[in-house]
């Protein structure tokens, strides 16, 4: 316990104040959302301002090619390997104020609690964002990230469009963030992300928090079937070749896999999109593409599903002469976050007396990435309305959201005095 505490208020204005950047009125909600879509305008300008924030703070800051932005706050050690912590600032089209921007500006105010205090730490300490998290541009989520640990190819990631065919380098060129520094980077001591939960769990339990222990595989397949378009009243039954039917079969399917628990009693199944054409309703859908979201804790379990899926598919083909075509559009391993640095979240927050229980996330993050070169954790902050997120509504509490970040100032202290 370092007895320092961070200022709840400060922390508070600076998500507003963010929030504000992008907002725009959201007419399903009568809501204020936040619309801060990777390398767009609005993500410049939100990039400005936290870049302003940083600068400010006194933090050396650099812009590497990708666009990530880190500021570095030099410790007693600068020879040693620094502590990283962070998150993302853009949004999907319709989200709120606090997923990512809650680990970036809770970083901020460490480093603003640390300058008031005339803290030196040990370790240096960086704070920074991710370019594109979200994905909900270019269709690669934690781009930034992955490419700073090598998972994904700059030239890769650059050559990604949207949907007007606008690229990911030319875009970053566009807004002023082409930075100069490799973005691939020297494994950091430890990484450390507070975000909010984006999901029921935490608020449920009546917890002040959550400690993750890391991040479930995810798979996501887009299958167009390919059926006969044929009139709904002049074509016997026998006869048809039906792709919505074949959608709805393939739904209920995943289902009944996972109230069989063949797969563990943690799968997670979703059919999002279902598109059949011509999408009339006295014609049988010739053709329908649909998306199906798998999510599973354990690795073996998942592929065990995915072919269990896949099985099925070919039987549908078999028996009802329909084809159908599967795309594999992501697809990642679960991850296992360091059980040291878990555990050391956990004793920051048994130290500041906050109620929290272990919670692996149900959706991705930078995280996950960097757990890929360094010993990494996440703080998981409770949201209201039962945790919703990527929507208007999304919102945490000033005091939940201070409670996480107090609890990453103290695990930060904890990591940048290892020497
Ligand atoms: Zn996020």
């Amino acid at each position: 316990m370092s007895g320092l505490r961070i200022d709840a208020d400060r922390l508070w204005n600076s998500l507003m104040t963010l929030g504000q950047v992008g907002a725009y009125d959201d007419p399903a909600t009568g809501l204020k959302g936040v619309n801060r879509l990777a390398l767009t305008d609005a993500d410049k300008a939100g990039r400005d301002t936290v870049k302003g924030w940083f600068e400010a703070a006194g933090l050396e800051v650099r812009v590497d090619r990708i666009g990530n932005v880190t500021g570095r706050r030099p410790g007693r050690r600068p020879e040693l390997a620094p502590v990283l912590c962070g998150s993302h600032i853009d949004s999907v089209p319709t989200g709120g104020a606090f997923d990512g921007a809650l680990g970036v500006l809770g970083a901020l105010e460490v480093v603003r609690t640390l300058n008031a205090a005339g803290v030196e730490t040990e370790r240096s300490l960086e704070i920074a964002f991710f370019t594109d998290e979200e994905g909900a541009r270019f269709g690669t989520d934690m781009l930034g990230s992955a490419t700073a640990v090598g998972r994904l190819e700059l030239e890769q990631a650059y050559g990604l469009t949207d949907e007007r065919g606008l690229t990911v380098k030319g875009e970053l060129e566009r807004i002023g963030y082409l930075g100069e520094v490799d973005p691939r980077r020297a494994p950091p001591h430890a990484y450390v992300e507070c975000h909010v939960e984006q999901g029921p769990i935490l608020a449920a339990a009546g917890l002040d928090l959550g400690v993750v222990t890391g991040v479930q595989a995810i798979s996501w397949q887009e299958l167009t079937i390919h059926g006969k378009s044929a009139h709904a009243g002049t074509t016997p039954m026998e006869l048809r070749k039906d792709a919505g039917l074949i959608a709805a079969k393939i739904n209920v399917h995943l289902h009944e896999m996972v109230a069989s628990a063949r797969y563990g009693t943690e799968m997670r199944v979703t059919m999002g999109r279902v598109s059949p054409m011509p999408n009339r309703v006295n014609i049988v859908p010739g053709r329908v593409v649909c998306t199906v979201d798998l999510r599973n804790p354990f690795d073996d379990l998942m592929e065990k599903s995915e072919r269990d899926l896949a099985d099925f598919l070919d039987h549908l083909e078999k028996t009802h002469g329909v084809q159908i075509e599967r795309r594999q559009t992501a697809r990642t391993n679960s991850v296992t976050f360091d059980p040291k640095v878990v555990a050391r979240v956990a004793e920051a927050m048994d130290g500041l007396g906050y109620t929290h229980r272990e919670i692996l996330s149900g959706a991705g993050h930078d995280a996950q990435e960097m757990a890929s070169i360094c010993p990494t954790a996440m703080i998981f902050v409770p949201g209201e309305y039962e945790g919703i997120s990527h929507n208007p509504r999304e919102f945490s509490t000033p005091a939940a959201c201070a409670r996480g970040v107090q609890t990453l100032m103290d695990t930060l202290l904890g990591l940048t005095a290892d020497v």
